[in-house]
């Protein structure tokens, strides 16, 4: 089965529509999202922990020192890049520091980076950036995830979530658990879907942890989608129409021409796709199995089957036959 590409400009353009008077909530949020959890002093290798005080939040990894080799392969990353971190004083490659392995818990929910990332992979931070922004890359078989910014925020750890999402779509990809796309611009698509996917497997990740924190939540929708995603929409729909013939560049920074380019717009909201997933699975073969196994039996709420499911998908996100499957319920395309 092959997906137009079609819906994921039309998505793109409807989340720009929809984030397009947010600027002020979308501050707010990442304000409150770059609020550490607590603090810890990165500066010598060795162990560190850091709890909030009400037990929310906890974090375990031991620190590695950064050798010359290293440095020079962040410099090769980042050094030509046009936001260049490295530039800034504080951002200078010395204040780098990694680590092979990393456990948080939010409330119960634990993220290992070890279950999620291949052998040898890294996640390096750089506490003193002024900026936050995360990426993952190749490193031979394993890959290396970089995390500017407060390790300790909740930004950060979104953020973290959001890349080893990307290397959970990478798998899926290459196990041919994604329809291809046709149509115009399926590079483009693309970016928009491995992005999306990423953001989601985030929230699914935390999701039974984040209701706890209703506002937390919110901020970490606002962030992944608002924020985070919108980026990727707006760069994405601007390359697709200068592709274009004819490309008006006065056009296109016009809020009534994306009002109406579209004017059939899909009204489902990003975030509860989750509840999307969930009704899919319903309607399927396999649901009863489920519902009439260990604890599924006694749940009547819709809620309580909802986070039951997503705790399923949790512990079974490295199940290779499980997403052989059920992975074409759960695909998660627009
Ligand atoms: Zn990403």
């Amino acid at each position: 089965m092959a997906i137009e590409t079609q819906k994921f400009f039309n998505e793109a353009i409807q989340v720009n529509k929809e984030t397009r008077d947010k600027e002020e909530e979308i501050s707010e949020a990442n304000k409150r999202l770059a609020e550490p959890f607590g603090n810890a002093d990165l500066a010598a290798p060795g162990p560190v922990e850091v709890k909030s005080d009400d037990d929310f939040y906890n974090v375990n990894f031991a620190t590695e020192t950064v050798d010359e080799e290293i440095k020079k392969k962040i410099l090769e990353l980042f050094g030509s890049l046009e936001w260049n971190p490295i530039s800034k004083n504080k951002n200078n490659v010395d204040h780098w520091v990694y680590t092979k392995r990393l456990v948080f818990k939010m409330s119960g929910t634990e993220i290992d980076t070890a279950r999620f990332l291949p052998a040898g992979s890294r996640i390096f931070f750089l506490p003193s950036a002024e900026i936050f922004k995360g990426c993952i890359v190749h490193n031979g078989e394993s890959k290396d995830i970089f995390l500017f910014g407060d390790p300790f925020s909740p930004r950060n750890l979104l953020t973290l979530a959001h890349e080893l999402g990307h290397h959970q779509y990478d798998l899926k990809k290459q196990a041919g658990k994604f329809d291809e796309l046709t149509g115009l611009d399926p590079d483009i698509a693309e970016i928009l879907r491995s992005e999306r996917e990423a953001s989601l497997f985030a929230l699914r990740r935390l999701w039974v942890a984040l209701k706890k924190r209703p506002e937390l939540k919110k901020d970490a929708i606002t962030f992944l989608r608002d924020f985070a995603y919108k980026s990727y929409c707006s760069g994405g729909l601007v390359l697709y129409w200068q592709r274009r013939p004819g490309f008006d560049s006065f056009a296109t920074g016009n809020d009534e021409y994306w009002d109406n380019w579209w004017a059939d717009q899909e009204e489902e909201n990003w975030h509860e796709e989750n509840l999307t997933m969930f009704k899919r699975f319903q309607n399927s073969e396999f649901y009863d199995d489920w519902k009439n196994s260990g604890k599924n039996k006694n749940l009547v709420e819709e809620d309580d089957l909802l986070d039951s499911f997503l705790e399923w998908i949790d512990e079974n996100e490295t199940n290779q036959d499980f997403w052989k499957k059920y992975g074409s319920i759960f695909n998660l395309e627009p």
